[in-house]
């Protein structure tokens, strides 16, 4: 493949990217949006199956994402600068992985053509959110941590019941 007809995530850098290509980069998983708790003695992260409170379960997307910074203002907003050091992003996140080197999967939607193998790669948190952070006590959340968000995508072997279909 000539270096004009390769695609924009092979051929530039992050920094480089129209918004357009930049937005295109998210695959949607939603695996961001899941609360993360923070070990303060070893500053490891790990992931729950709870959702931030503007997460939508039936869209798999944020309720309002042009002002999440009002809502929840601890969002982070992913830039060229911060997408390689931001050690709980999910290692299937095409930020990380362009970030890293790496290239992006076959399920991604820009390789793949097409938005649903995010779902059935099982790279989607649809269906396998347990609750919104608002609907669940501290000691619940802790209750609630997971592996699979912080693991390369396998397909979900079961869906969890309290929020998901
Ligand atoms: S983890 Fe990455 S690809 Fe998935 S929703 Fe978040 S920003 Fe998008
Ligand atoms: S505010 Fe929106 S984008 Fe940010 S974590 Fe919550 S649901 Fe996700």
């Amino acid at each position: 493949m000539s270096e004009s007809s390769a695609p924009f995530w092979k051929t530039k850098r992050l920094d480089d990217m129209s918004e357009a290509e930049w937005e295109s980069l998210c695959d949607g998983c939603g695996r961001c949006c899941l609360i993360k708790m923070e070990d303060e003695d070893t500053g490891r992260y790990y992931f729950t199956d709870v959702a931030c409170k503007l997460f939508d379960a039936g869209t798999c997307r944020c309720r309002d994402y042009p002002n999440r910074d009002k809502e929840v203002p601890d969002c982070v907003r992913l830039t060229p600068e911060n997408a390689g050091s931001l050690g709980w992003m999910p290692p299937s996140c095409a930020y990380r992985l362009l970030s890293e080197g790496k290239n992006l999967p076959e399920w991604h939607p820009l390789v793949s053509g097409d938005p649903k193998t995010v779902e059935t790669a099982g790279v989607s948190i649809r269906n396998r959110v347990f609750a919104l952070e608002n609907e669940v006590s501290i000691p619940e959340l802790v209750e609630r941590i997971r592996k699979w968000p912080g693991q390369w995508p396998r397909r979900p072997s079961s869906s969890v019941t309290k929020m998901g279909k």
